[in-house]
């Protein structure tokens, strides 16, 4: 299957032939740029498809991404999952955050390359960018992908999150020990899980989640804590 119809089928996303080129054009690139920096072990093109492209637009069917929606990815990496959202759902605006400066070199081409609008790279730490005036409480959607754990991740996510906005942390199998293991730090935090939908991807074996954190109250002013702290320190 093409991924315009496992997009549609699986997400009822409708890929535009426009939005499938770009796809094929962030494939290629992603493979070039690879052999000159760590930017991905998954390599295969049809696991590229299902593991990367596929996985991140998951999150497409958890939260509305209408036009004008403000999304921050949060440790991006090769811009999973803010560059296959911002592709599949023009109109929403895109920040995407990475603390490694090199991976932000491949970012800023590939947003060249593929003349996408409403997206900014971030070259920033979650627990810096967190008390810039920009950044804080100002997105309506924070999501990560293999970041942190979620009483880590959710110090890094809820502050970037207006009240009434939603965190999305996107996991494997520990997805409900992690929700269990946030209480405590999400109560500290101003958030709650709203739910947790769970993901099959075709021929993926293992169920993938998202857990979903509404923010609920504004986060205290203290925290993201010093970069490092929210994972050596978890709140939980
Ligand atoms: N989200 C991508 C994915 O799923 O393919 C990349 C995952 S990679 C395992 C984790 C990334 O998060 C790394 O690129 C790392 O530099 C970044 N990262 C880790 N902690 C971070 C922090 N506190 N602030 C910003 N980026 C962070």
């Amino acid at each position: 299957m093409t991924l315009a119809e496992q997009a549609a089928a699986l997400f009822q996303l409708q890929l535009t032939p426009e939005q499938t080129a770009r796809f094929e054009i962030y494939a290629r690139e992603l493979a070039a740029w690879n052999e000159k920096m760590n930017l991905t072990a998954i390599t295969e093109p049809s696991d590229v498809q299902v593991r990367h492209f596929l996985d991140s637009l998951s999150v497409a069917q958890a939260v509305p991404l209408l036009p004008g929606t403000r999304l921050i990815d949060v440790g991006t990496g090769a811009g999973f999952p803010g560059l296959p959202l911002l592709i599949a759902c023009p109109g929403i605006q895109v920040t995407l955050m990475e603390a490694t400066g090199k991976k932000l070199a491949f970012l800023d081409h590939l947003a060249a390359v593929l003349g996408l609008q409403g997206v900014t790279t971030l070259h920033a730490r979650a627990e810096e960018a967190g008390h810039l005036p920009e950044h804080r409480a100002a997105y309506d959607v924070a999501v990560a992908r293999a970041v942190a754990r979620l009483p880590s991740l959710v110090e890094y996510l809820l502050p970037l999150v207006k009240v009434g906005g939603r965190c999305i942390a996107m996991k494997g199998d520990t997805a409900y020990q992690e929700a269990a293991d946030a209480q405590r730090a999400l109560k500290m935090l101003g958030g709650r899980v709203q739910r947790i939908d769970k993901v099959l991807l075709p021929g993926v074996a293992e169920a993938h989640y998202l857990i979903i954190v509404e923010k609920v109250t504004p986060t205290p002013a203290i925290y993201p804590r010093k970069p490092g702290t929210p994972t050596r320190e978890p709140l939980a």
